[in-house]
């Protein structure tokens, strides 16, 4: 007689996958700041950081200037 197959419970979201998943929405967010949002305020040697993005952000059609 045989034995019916028996099914293991997998979860779908495993520890592992939710903090991939939270580190890259994470370095996203930073990301979309960075490139979006940011007016000098990260760049501790003035607008370093802005003049860096700043054809990024034209490009997206972020405003700017
Ligand atoms: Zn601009």
């Amino acid at each position: 007689m045989a034995v019916p197959a028996q099914s293991v419970a997998v979860p779908a979201l495993s520890s592992k996958l939710l903090a991939a998943a939270l580190l890259s929405v994470g370095v996203m967010l930073l990301l979309a700041y960075l490139v979006g949002f940011d007016q000098g305020a990260v760049s501790r040697s003035g607008m370093y950081l802005h003049e860096l993005m700043h054809d990024g952000r034209h490009l997206l059609g972020v405003p700017c200037h």
